[in-house]
């Protein structure tokens, strides 16, 4: 089974987006939402919008990023770049890297606090909600 998830998103690269865009692989959406990456993978339109980010299992991911390169530059010496960047991967089972907790979150309540000194005021009033439970 395919554990590892990957979070991929549309190039921020102008260059690329730009061949993207000269090659026709960019298409208008018609609810005028802008113009987006189509890459067909397993039967299957995987649409990508700027600034929108899909997680997929690996062996997708792969063919999806395999799928969406564009020559930049001439056929002589141009070179392929990939339309999709990938953001993060995890295993199944894991959190998300960008979700998992700071140094100053709340252990607690998963509350980002900002600060360490913020996180000892924030986590003392659990402590004070704990005693009263105790104590009923
Ligand atoms: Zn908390």
């Amino acid at each position: 089974m395919d554990r590892t998830q990957v979070k991929l998103k549309l190039t921020s690269n102008p260059e690329v987006l730009s061949a993207l865009n000269h090659v026709g692989a960019l298409k208008e959406d018609k609810n005028g939402k802008g113009k987006y990456l189509a890459i067909q993978f397993d039967a299957f339109e995987y649409r990508f919008y700027p600034d929108v980010e899909i997680v997929v299992p690996s062996a997708v991911a792969e063919g999806l990023y395999r799928g969406s390169g564009v020559l930049i530059g001439d056929a002589m010496s141009g070179t392929q770049q990939p339309g999709l960047e990938v953001v993060e991967k995890w295993e199944l089972g894991e959190q998300e890297p960008s979700k998992k907790a700071s140094k100053t979150t709340c252990s607690v309540c998963g509350e980002e606090q900002g600060t360490v000194k913020a996180l000892v005021a924030h986590m003392a009033t659990h402590a004070d909600e704990g005693e009263e439970e105790e104590g009923k």
